[in-house]
């Protein structure tokens, strides 16, 4: 555990043994742990004005003033020597006390205690505010080590001890008490050490907590008891009581957290509206399986199984398929799609953009050649005649598959019998838009969802974000496949870069080069890439078509600019992250990517997906203009790295769940404590905990687990996440 957290060595050894907190016995004073309503303005020095701006740090009762962390156990800001301080930069000094005063302020309620302080680089003033005893303490000759930051009036303290003294690191906070263990972080309005005092005081209210969880649980894990837990998190009596109390409390986030998505599956499954039963003899899709030019992967199989189990019941299916670009997700969707026809109902498979809805059809039109099934395609650009005509045979159930892309949503679209829906690059879609063709069902009916997507997400982030959905992954890619091969290059390696483009371009082949990723500006990333198209027009590409496409065109211009690529009348595709899905033109064989420490390692990856599709294989050059090593080193991973789930966990541990692009931010849970992946194995016992309250209790709104269940609502809402 203490990987994941700043824990550093305690510096202060103590005699050396780590106390476990007892074991809390809480009474049972329900309905509520009153602490969670409690406003801040309970604690002794809080009114109104205080209090917000607590509020406007997100702390608004008890209850969350003692959900908000120390910062870190154990350290300090950064030791410095006087003269090197710099204004409003928090600090540590080792100074001596030459003389100190209270100076005489008018002020009722209001003191100020100078010292004059000084260490081998020079003196300065040192100054308290509102601790007039300190003026007693600071005798001349005192060894001490101050805390706080250079301002106008003087070096303002907000922590200070005394050096080589041993007094308590546990007593109240303030500047009596000296060398805490724990630091807590200061914001714009308040500093630490207010922050620190009001922890203090709300620790004193730790009595009124109810203990959410049962009892037998945390003896069986050796957890202290929350109020325990939260008391040690804030002022611990040293590092292991720390670190214990930090795992019981990530742990409770962790296990309330599973609980709510639980609680929301199990009611959204008996809230739902039956889907329809797609359990009757397969005959189309058996022909059709036989017919492909290929056989399954094992993980396309599996797939099958799991899809086909969800499909023959009732209960709507809500399963995410995941897989990356070229595992065969198409081929799954389309299956699924069929069975759907065979049973008499319909499906529709909707995507993001109209060139990957274009895509899939092509894609799906080659896989059912020769199988009799046909399908319509409609988007924005489809002409009117031809969709008064698809509307007409969508609604009387002549045609069975649709594909297409947000054109379908409109309310003029109704369906005979829509039985299943296909969500290509799910992420990319609301809850709303979700729902609205969910509703295209037939009166009283609710349709299976099957969610796609290419980005590959790691257990724990599944587990959580997507904890709503069964997970079907495709980890293994169709026999033949060449890996990519991918080389790091330095800005003054582009010459050589372009030199092997040339080469392949040469040979017939064609090539995309990406343009650096401009985050929240599509405009500047468009004029990036409008720039770099001309740029290889007139010098390193001059002897071949370079085409363009960036997200400021309007889909008509995409789709033209994509064509004439996939035609082969450009041979150079110049793009901006737009390319990042799903295109499939196999006679790419290289692709540059400009910039590319500005990507995350996964998104690296789909990209190259864009190359080797077909038989020549694929080369990948990245190319990075970062100086330092370490965005080098990051990037070099990609050189040995295939597995696209494996380099989805390596970008979790290295830029956070924030950064991998395609999951759900909004859905990601704000936990205080509690840090994915590196809780990862804490999930996974909060997920049999779960799995053994319901086997003990029988349900989770069982009277024992009351508290939990309250608690677990109140901080991850009613429903944990959203539905799909
Ligand atoms: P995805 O949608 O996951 O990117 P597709 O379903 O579009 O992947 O498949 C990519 C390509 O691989 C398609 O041309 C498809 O026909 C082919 N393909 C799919 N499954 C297999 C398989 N088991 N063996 C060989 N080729 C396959
Ligand atoms: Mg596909």
């Amino acid at each position: 555990m203490a990987a994941s957290r700043p824990v550093v060595p305690p510096r202060f050894a103590g005699d050396g043994t780590p106390t476990r907190p007892q074991l809390l016995q809480a009474p049972i004073r329900w309905p509520r742990p009153s602490l969670l309503d409690e406003p801040l303005t309970r604690l002794d020095g809080i009114g109104p004005k205080l209090a917000e701006a607590a509020a406007e740090a997100g702390v608004e009762t008890i209850f969350d003033l003692l959900w908000r962390m120390p910062r870190a156990y154990g350290e300090r800001p950064g030791q410095k020597l006087l003269g090197e301080l710099e204004k409003g930069v928090e600090a540590t000094v080792a100074v001596e006390v030459l003389r100190a005063r209270r100076v005489p302020v008018r002020k009722r309620g209001f003191s100020v205690v100078e010292a004059r302080v000084e260490d081998e680089s020079g003196s300065i003033k040192a100054v308290w505010f509102n601790q007039p005893w300190i003026a007693t303490a600071l005798a001349p000759g005192l060894q001490v080590i101050l805390e706080g930051r250079l301002e106008t009036k003087g070096f303002t303290v907000s922590q200070m001890e005394v050096a080589g003294g041993g007094a308590s690191r546990t007593g109240p906070p303030g500047l009596e008490s000296v060398a805490p263990v724990s630091r807590h972080p200061g914001t714009e309005a308040l500093r630490p050490a207010r922050w620190r005092r009001w922890a203090w005081q709300a620790c004193g209210m730790l009595g009124e907590l109810v203990e959410p969880l049962p009892a037998e649980l945390l003896a069986r894990h050796g957890f202290p008891g929350s109020a325990a837990a939260l008391k040690a998190a804030h002022f611990p009596e040293d590092e292991a009581d720390a670190d214990l109390a930090l795992r019981r409390l990530a742990w409770e986030e962790l296990l309330l957290h599973q609980v709510v998505i639980r609680r929301g599956r199990i009611q959204s499954r008996r809230r739902s509206k039956p889907a329809m039963k797609l359990d009757i003899e397969p005959e189309l899709t058996e022909e059709w399986l036989d017919s492909l030019p290929f056989r399954l992967t094992g993980a396309q199989s599996n797939a099958l199984a799991e899809i086909g189990a969800d499909l023959a019941k009732e209960v709507p299916m809500r399963r995410l398929l995941m897989g990356e670009v070229g595992s065969g997700k198409t081929v799954v969707a389309l299956w699924a799609m069929l069975r759907a026809v065979d049973a008499g109902g319909q499906a529709v498979l909707l995507a993001p953009t109209e060139v990957l809805a274009e895509q899939h059809a092509e894609t799906m039109a080659k896989l059912l050649d020769g199988s009799g099934a046909s399908f319509g395609l409609l988007t924005g650009s489809t002409p009117k005649a031809a969709r008064l005509e698809l509307l007409a045979r969508l609604g009387d159930g002549r045609a069975g598959l649709v594909v297409g892309t947000h054109a379908l949503l409109e309310p003029d679209v109704e369906f005979h019998r829509l039985a299943l829906c296909v969500i290509d690059e799910e992420h990319r879609f609301g809850v709303r838009q979700k729902a609205k063709l969910n509703n295209k069902a037939p009166e009283g009916r609710s349709t299976h969802v099957l969610n796609m997507t290419a980005t590959p997400i790691p257990r724990t982030l599944a587990l959580t974000a997507y904890g709503d959905l069964d997970v079907t992954a495709l980890r293994e890619l169709p026999k033949g496949r060449k890996p990519i091969v991918t080389r790091v290059a330095g800005p003054g390696d582009r010459g050589k870069v372009f030199e092997a483009v040339r080469c392949e371009l040469g040979a017939g082949r064609q090539a995309f080069v990406v343009c650096p990723l401009i985050e929240a500006s599509e405009t500047l990333e468009a004029k990036a890439a409008t720039e770099e198209a001309e740029r290889l027009r007139g010098g390193e590409l001059s002897d071949f078509e370079v085409g363009l496409v960036h997200g400021r065109m309007t889909g008509e211009q995409k789709a033209v600019a994509m064509e004439a690529f996939a035609d082969r009348r450009t041979d150079v595709l110049v793009a901006t992250t737009v390319v990042e899905v799903g295109i499939d033109v196999p006679n790419a064989t290289v692709i540059v990517v400009e910039g590319a420490e500005r990507f995350g390692l996964s998104q690296l990856h789909q990209l190259r997906g864009r190359v080797g599709r077909g038989e020549h294989g694929g080369r990948c050059y990245l190319v990075s203009e970062a100086k330092g090593e370490s965005a080098r080193r990051r990037l070099s991973t990609l050189e040995k790295e295939t597995d696209g789930f494996r380099l989805a966990d390596v970008d979790l541990e290295m830029r956070g769940e924030g950064e991998i692009s395609g999951t759900r931010q909004s859905g990601l849970p704000r936990f205080s404590v509690a840090r994915l992946p590196e809780d990862a194995e804490l999930l996974e016992v909060a997920r049999a905990d779960l799995e053994w309250m319901l086997a003990r209790y029988g349900r989770l709104d069982a009277p024992e687990l009351a508290p939990m269940a309250d608690l677990a609502g109140r901080r991850f809402g009613p429903e944990g996440i959203r539905q799909s």
